[in-house]
């Protein structure tokens, strides 16, 4: 049902307050404001079928076992026990959900989604396409040392894992091993329709951006 009741609303008051801090000094663009765009879009995709708590407690918490924040929770209990909250038995779903969600430059199987977390992976991935995937990406790459483009980089893209994680490589690069691929990656109608704009910007950028740098 797509209705919070006012102690589900109060409960979110208090974890949004205090998460935030945990993200303060994130530079990998892992910060606050993707987990309340995430949040965001993730509500308003949501539909009559899904537990819109399950979903918001979801999409605040979707990073909290990312290796790349070492933030110090081990379960979502253990985040209900510390912010003093009632998740109201559904610390097990939400922490499966968690656990279920992330792209890992596709090459981790996930097990298969609930509702709620499908909900939650498509708003997660919608905010690695458009423009502000596109930011995101240039950040990252950046933060990491990378150069946006050096030519003798050119056809450079991740083929596993640990290369996803630690190859030298053009930040436009992450266009081809994963942001062109994401329009078919998402699983809800309702993700699908936002993700049909957000692959156009991005496509169009990428061919801008090549026919610049051959200089078309
Ligand atoms: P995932 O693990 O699901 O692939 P991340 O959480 O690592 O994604 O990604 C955070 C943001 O940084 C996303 O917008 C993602 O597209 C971007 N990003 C991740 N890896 C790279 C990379 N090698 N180059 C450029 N951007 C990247």
């Amino acid at each position: 049902m797509k209705q919070l009741t006012s102690q589900q609303e109060n409960t979110l008051k208090v974890l949004d307050a205090k998460l935030r801090d945990y993200f303060e000094s994130d530079r990998s663009g892992h910060d606050f404001d993707h987990v309340l765009r995430v949040v965001r879009m993730s509500q308003s995709l949501t539909s009559d079928d899904a537990n819109l708590f399950v979903v918001t407690i979801t999409a605040y918490l979707h990073e909290i076992f990312d290796d790349k924040l070492q933030l110090p929770f081990n379960s979502v209990e253990e985040v209900a026990q510390k912010f003093d909250l009632d998740f109201e038995g559904y610390e097990e779903q939400i922490e499966q959900d968690i656990r279920s969600i992330g792209f890992k430059g596709g090459f981790d199987s996930k097990p298969s989604r609930t509702l709620e977390a499908k909900y939650v992976s498509d708003a997660d991935l919608l905010d690695a396409m458009g423009a502000i995937g596109i930011a995101r990406a240039f950040y990252y790459a950046g933060s990491k040392g990378l150069p946006f483009h050096d030519s003798r980089l050119d056809g450079v893209i991740a083929e596993n894992y640990d290369e996803y994680r630690n190859l030298t490589r053009n930040a436009i690069a992450h266009f081809d091993e994963k942001l062109l691929k994401l329009v078919h990656v998402i699983e809800t109608d309702e993700g699908r329709l936002v993700a049909k704009k957000r692959h156009e910007i991005l496509s169009s950028y990428y061919d801008a951006f090549y026919s610049e740098i051959k200089g078309s």
